[in-house]
């Protein structure tokens, strides 16, 4: 096969909702030329391989790229997620990124979309469909946007084995079924495991039916909280503050995430059991009620093995009865990364900046590559967070965070660049405030409780490292 020689000043590696707000703030903000690189044939990424029923978790407001609004500013009504914000659906998030693709990025002249293709390193890449090579001389920069590796149901392996007979299926399967199972067994206690144990119930199947495999359970975030409008300014601002206030005051680990649940900042499904996880998954209070119809929530650790007659876990055994059907739902999405900083050299690894805000995150680290000099400052201003994984990440995520939204808010210019930034939920809310005591009261407990909050979490961060070190 022929190689083809390319040049552009970025290459930018995958083109799911990271690699696309990147690009994004490059189009909008310099006139660099820029070639995307995807084995999808379609722009999102794992929304490309998402499960039919699968929805955004978070407001679509703050999701996408900066240049294009994907929510149209509607609250719900009935469901589960009434008086909320919308959550667009999978198939809204995947046609939208087809869309900025084809009607924004494109049109520009300054970018070549390569989908299909393998990225095989060094500017390297081949057609899967056609086998053609490609180099490309890269004048500035190679932006690595594959860094988090998100893995879904369908795309995932599960890491124990199944005896041929066992009925078992992931859940991007499920709405295809044709033959009712007595039972449900669904198989994992992160997010993916709520969407499946959520669509059963919504689909009208009896609680009683449904088995739900949870090794570990997770702390949750209050979807109200996360609400981007203004008639939610209380909601949002109250739940930082208790934040705040929380991260200050705790002695410990345990003490945090008590006192993080007493003032609403985290719920969790079974008030009975301590939480081990946190991956930053939003709940609705409706959504949390309907979790707690299920009874028969299975915790004897990880499955090592799924027979047909019985399924053997890290801490036990189970029968299986007669026609049950093993819904999989056990992809942990992100998983073993290593620590890489965001600016290295020729090479940068967009990663999140600001907890759970993995676009935003992209869209900020863009604009600092084209508006500071030196990896050392740029690095400065994006400390990388990590994605939360156990619980205890939780204080190094949230104070790496709080520090990185403190350096930003001492340079005018970003912080003005912020302000405008679509991708940003709350400075303008925070806005608002301007002239109202009530408002101007919540934000102060904040504030004054900032320092404060970063300075203990580090503590109780490096406490709990030491503990596990000894
Ligand atoms: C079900 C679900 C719901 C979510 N909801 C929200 C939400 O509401 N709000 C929010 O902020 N976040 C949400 N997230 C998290 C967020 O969507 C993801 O973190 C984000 O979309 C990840 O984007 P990404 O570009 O990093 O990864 P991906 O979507 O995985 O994209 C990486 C791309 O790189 C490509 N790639 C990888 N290796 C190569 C290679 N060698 N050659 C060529 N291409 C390659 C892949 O094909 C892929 O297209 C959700 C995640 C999931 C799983």
């Amino acid at each position: 096969m022929s190689e083809n020689v390319l040049e552009a000043d970025y290459l930018v590696v995958g083109t799911g909702a990271v690699g696309m707000a990147f690009a994004d703030i490059l189009l909008s903000e310099s006139d660099a030329t820029i070639i995307m690189v995807d084995r999808y044939a379609k722009p999102g990424g794992h929304w490309n391989a998402a499960y039919p029923f699968v929805q955004l978790h978070q407001p679509s407001q703050f999701y996408g790229v900066s240049s294009r609004e994907l929510s149209r500013g509607r609250l719900e009504h009935g469901g589960l997620n009434d008086g909320l914000n919308e959550l667009a659906s999978g198939a809204e998030v995947s046609a939208y990124f087809d869309d900025v693709m084809r009607h924004e990025f494109l049109p520009t002249g300054r970018l070549q979309y390569f989908p299909m293709c393998d990225y095989l390193g060094d500017g390297r890449f081949v057609s899967k469909v056609g086998g053609d090579e490609y180099r490309v001389t890269v004048r500035k920069k190679i932006v690595d946007a594959t860094f988090l590796k998100t893995k879904v149901p369908s795309t995932h392996t599960p890491n124990f084995a199944i005896d041929e007979g066992v009925r078992f299926m992931p859940l991007n399967d499920l709405p295809k079924i044709t033959e009712q199972p007595e039972r449900y067994v669904i198989v994992g206690g992160g997010k993916t495991g709520i969407d499946a144990c959520l669509w059963l119930l919504q689909m009208g199947c009896n609680p009683d039916r449904i088995q739900w495999i949870r090794p570990r359970d997770a702390w949750l975030l209050n979807r109200r909280n996360t609400q981007p409008t203004e008639e939610f300014f209380f909601d949002v601002f109250n739940a930082q503050a208790g934040l705040m206030e929380s991260a200050a005051a705790a002695d410990s680990f345990d003490d945090l995430f008590t006192k993080l649940e007493d003032c609403g900042y985290f719920v969790r499904i079974d008030e009975n059991h301590k939480p081990e996880m946190f991956h930053g998954a939003t709940v609705s209070i409706a959504e949390l009620e309907t979790l707690r119809t299920i009874k028969d929530v299975v915790r004897l650790g990880r499955i090592t093995h799924l027979g047909t007659d019985k399924i053997e876990f890290q801490r036990g055994s189970l029968s299986v009865s007669d026609n049950t059907l093993f819904v999989d739902c056990s992809a942990r999405p992100v998983d073993n990364l290593p620590d890489l900083p965001i600016f290295a050299g020729d090479v940068i690894t967009p990663q999140m900046v600001r907890s759970y805000q993995p676009v935003f995150s992209a869209a900020l680290i863009a604009h600092v590559e084209l508006s500071y000099e030196g990896d050392e400052e740029k690095n400065r201003l994006c400390a990388v967070v990590p994605p939360p994984e156990a619980d205890t990440v939780f204080a190094h995520c949230t104070a790496t965070s709080f520090t990185n939204q403190y350096n930003w808010s001492q340079d005018a210019d970003l912080s003005e660049w912020i302000l405008h930034n679509r991708l940003d939920g709350f400075s303008q809310m925070v806005k608002t405030a301007e002239g109202n005591p009530e408002k101007t009261a919540v934000l102060e407990r904040m504030r004054s409780n900032a320092v404060a909050a970063v300075m203990n979490l580090i503590k109780l961060d490096q406490e709990y490292k030491q503990a596990e070190a000894s």
